[in-house]
């Protein structure tokens, strides 16, 4: 069995690890990139929501490094994300790929169906497969995670710009190369010690803005044309709602206790929009209410073209920045998207938001 699966954030990292540790050959598909929308797109129903594209071009790619296996996610749900999977294994098999799909429904039990997800696929006792969990979301996730927000909070401040991206460029395959958590805390430390050593300016006083909208979207940096960066680069610190490690919490554990964070964004949602519209629409208005009372400058929106719970949320938006006063930046994104004018419109928000702390503070 030599294994792929398509890329969701860090999430690559604890599944590389953990198919390393047991001995199955793994192929982690290059990170995402023009080759991989263009052969996504070109085998894919021009109408199909962009993380469907680019999903089905890194299996392209991962089939066509020699994997005979793809992981994939899958289950009910009210948007599209539903029949991803089974319209994207009849596609790779009419392209004449043969290869196992195996699916994980993620709606189906939370962190139950994770776990039967792993035994049946490794064959692991379940003693084994609850360590390779907890050593996978809470030690590797978490520090990835935790790297990344440091980052964020590094680029609008740092001296050299680029610094702390080029210890987070590498930062995935020295977590992949750890397997026990000796070995993970010792890296947390060296990496830690190479953000502390990043000279920062003791003057930057960047406004504070968050990234939200759709997950994959809000999580792939090729997706959103590494919006954060070049937000970062021009002063403005940005905080993501989307972690891979919230996701986990929350959608595999708290929420099915009903005890989660999205009990509160779904209350803040309920004057604007009452039932669940599947994906993030309702995460997304809840959240920009919540985020302006928390103190943020503004809202940067990140959605894929005609995806169908962000245009609900999208159109029901200019009441809520009426009412609560908060800059949002909306942006739209498929594979017809171009970096120039994404600048352009970042560009505009930033000098907007930053025009907008003179004002409040003088
Ligand atoms: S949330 Fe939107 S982009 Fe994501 S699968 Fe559903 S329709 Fe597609």
């Amino acid at each position: 069995m030599v294994v792929t699966f398509p890329h969701c954030g860090s999430g690559w990292v604890p599944l590389k690890t953990l198919f390393d540790k047991h001995g199955i050959k793994c192929v982690v598909p290059p990170k995402s990139s023009k080759r991989t929308m263009t052969l996504g797109a070109r085998y894919s129903p021009e109408w199909v929501c962009f993380p469907y594209k680019i999903l089905l071009g890194n299996m392209i790619e991962g089939l066509d490094m020699g994997a005979d296996t793809v992981l994939n996610v899958g289950g009910a749900g009210l948007c599209r994300l539903g029949y991803y999977s089974k319209l994207q294994e009849q596609t790779l098999r009419d392209m004449g790929y043969k290869f196992d799909m195996v699916i994980f429904d993620w709606q189906e039990a939370g962190i139950v169906a994770m776990a039967k997800f792993i035994r049946k696929l490794l064959g692991n006792s379940w003693g084994e497969v609850i360590s390779d969990i907890r050593f996978g979301l809470l030690g590797q996730l978490k520090l990835m995670d935790e790297i990344e927000h440091r980052v964020q909070w590094i680029r609008p401040r740092e001296i050299d710009k680029g610094a702390a991206n080029r210890i987070w460029r590498g930062a995935g395959d020295r977590v992949a190369a750890v397997q026990t958590r000796e070995q993970l805390k010792s890296l947390r430390r060296q990496i830690t010690s190479e953000l502390d050593a990043i000279a920062l300016d003791p003057k930057a006083d960047p406004p504070k803005v968050a990234l939200l909208g759709e997950f994959f979207m809000a999580l792939d940096g090729f997706c959103n044309m590494d919006i954060e960066e070049e937000m970062g680069k021009r002063g403005v610190e940005v905080v993501r709602t989307a972690w891979l490690t919230d996701w986990a919490k929350a959608w595999l554990l708290l929420d099915m206790l009903g005890l989660g964070h999205g009990r509160k964004v779904k209350a803040a949602a309920r004057p604007y929009l009452s039932r669940d519209v599947s994906g993030d629409g309702v995460n997304y208005l809840g959240e920009t209410i919540l985020l302006k009372h928390e103190g943020f400058a503004g809202v940067v929106h990140v959605m894929p073209f005609t995806c169908m719970p962000e245009v609900i949320a999208q159109n029901i938006l200019p009441k809520v920045i009426e009412q609560h006063n908060i800059p949002v930046l909306n942006v739209v994104l498929d594979e017809q998207m171009g970096k120039a004018g994404l600048v352009t419109r970042v560009e505009a928000f930033v000098d907007l938001i930053q025009r907008r702390q003179c004002r409040a503070a003088s």
